[in-house]
């Protein structure tokens, strides 16, 4: 086979479906920023420990997903497969901490090793968001609005659903542990052998199980709910109150539970019947203790991520630029000319084709391929009287300007 294609599980991004990731990216940027986030760009590779000592040493990322290499110094790194714990690691490592509340944000290319499908790659697109520092649940609410609101500007709230739960704080969740157990055990025959394993490692994983045996044993499992404490459901039932408040629809769904350890609390979802089964387009939750287990102080912390890709794949129709202006010289002897009212014309700010070579009916051929608007034609005896014939290249109408005029004539 020949090695000079692309990697399985990778794609070359242009063209429609590279306007639509830019699209997805520029909104969300837009929207978060509206809130108070600043972007941030951590390293594509960290240290392997970042991710696989944060992660949760039974997440599908850190067990099998992630792709590690050692460099020529001998370390261990690994490309980076979700963005929250290079954010945290800057957090810590530059600092931050002095100055809470912090905001950030994040877009880029994430590296996981799994099996490629619709709307699962190995190289895929992230946009992020991390709020540091904030413990009361307002940061919930507000998060969770911002990625309602993002999804709203992409037009797609039709197609996407608010998916929340919470997971309480550490006493809750040690409480349901034991229950779930106690309840999986039960059922320990019908497990898949994954979940087997997880049942003694990391129960809380088996909800999240993608097997259809355990999907069906997790069906009747214990609800969360009912094991959190009293502050936890405080909580939880503020957050809530704090959306009815904003207007933001959401289903309660007890069985979310999120893949990787660090989540407490709110956990939350975006997910769309669109996609199959990839139907999550964006996810996060609340990490309180995360920041404290990579070695900064106690700081709260609450985030989410999209898939790009997925939110590009629902986006309908094309993400149009404006119909660039034809620049159409008659005759050798005006195409010095041409290079400079084009260079004008799109300086004054239009999008300009200008071929580089051909007679009348090439270039008029290429302008209406290229979807022009209009053309601005001349030849050297119409540049002798300082004028140039604007057509409209829907109505076919023409007219004759003063070539000081163009750019007025244009607008
Ligand atoms: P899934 O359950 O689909 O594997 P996940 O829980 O592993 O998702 P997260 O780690 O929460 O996903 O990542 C946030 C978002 O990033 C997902 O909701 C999804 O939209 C996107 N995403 C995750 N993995 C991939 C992938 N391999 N290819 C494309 N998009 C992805
Ligand atoms: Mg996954």
């Amino acid at each position: 086979m020949s090695k000079m294609q692309n990697v399985r599980g990778t794609y070359d991004l242009y063209g429609e479906a590279k306007r639509k990731m830019k699209k997805v990216i520029a909104t969300a940027s837009n929207v978060v920023e509206k809130y108070g986030f600043e972007e941030i760009e951590t390293p594509i590779f960290e240290f392997t420990e970042v991710f696989s000592r944060n992660l949760g040493d039974t997440s599908d990322i850190v067990t099998k997903e992630m792709y590690c290499f050692e460099d020529r110094g001998g370390e261990s790194l690994t490309l980076r497969p979700e963005g929250t714990a290079g954010v945290v690691r800057s957090f810590i490592s530059e600092g931050m901490q002095q100055n809470l509340p912090v905001k950030l944000y994040y877009a880029g290319p994430m590296f996981r090793y799994e099996r490629p499908q619709k709307g699962r790659q190995r190289q895929f697109t992230q946009f992020g968001v991390e709020l540091l520092g904030v413990e009361s649940p307002q940061a919930d609410i507000e998060v969770i609005a911002m990625a309602y609101e993002f999804i709203e500007s992409l037009g797609l709230e039709g197609n996407v659903t608010v998916e929340i739960n919470s997971l309480g704080d550490a006493e809750s969740r040690a409480a349901y542990r034991e229950k779930l157990v106690a309840y999986l055990q039960q059922h320990y025959d019908e497990l898949s052998e994954d979940s087997k394993s997880r049942l003694e490692r990391n129960p809380l994983r088996v909800l999240d199980s993608k097997e259809e045996c355990d999907k069906a044993v997790v069906a009747n499992a214990p609800l969360y709910q009912d094991s959190l404490n009293d502050s936890s459901r405080e909580f939880f039932q503020q957050v809530l109150k704090g959306l009815d408040l904003l207007g933001i629809k959401y289903r309660v769904n007890n069985r979310l539970v999120r893949g990787l350890d660090y989540y407490s609390h709110t956990v939350f979802e975006l997910v769309t019947d669109k996609l199959g089964a990839q139907g999550t387009v964006l996810a996060g939750g609340r990490y309180d203790g995360l920041v404290e287990q990579m070695g900064g102080g106690k700081v709260a912390g609450i985030g989410w991520a999209c898939g790009v890709e997925r939110l590009s794949m629902l986006l309908e129709g094309g993400v149009d630029l404006p119909r660039p202006i034809a620049v159409i010289p008659v005759g050798e002897d005006v195409s010095e000319k041409a290079l400079e009212i084009a260079y004008r014309l799109r300086r004054a700010g239009f999008r300009v084709e200008h071929s580089y070579s051909g007679n009348l009916k090439k270039r008029m051929t290429k302008a209406n391929k290229a979807n022009a608007v209009k053309a601005v034609i001349f030849g050297s005896d119409e540049l002798n009287q300082d004028m140039v014939t604007i057509k409209d290249l829907d109505s076919g109408e023409q007219k004759t300007v003063s070539l000081h005029n163009l750019i007025e004539e244009l607008r």
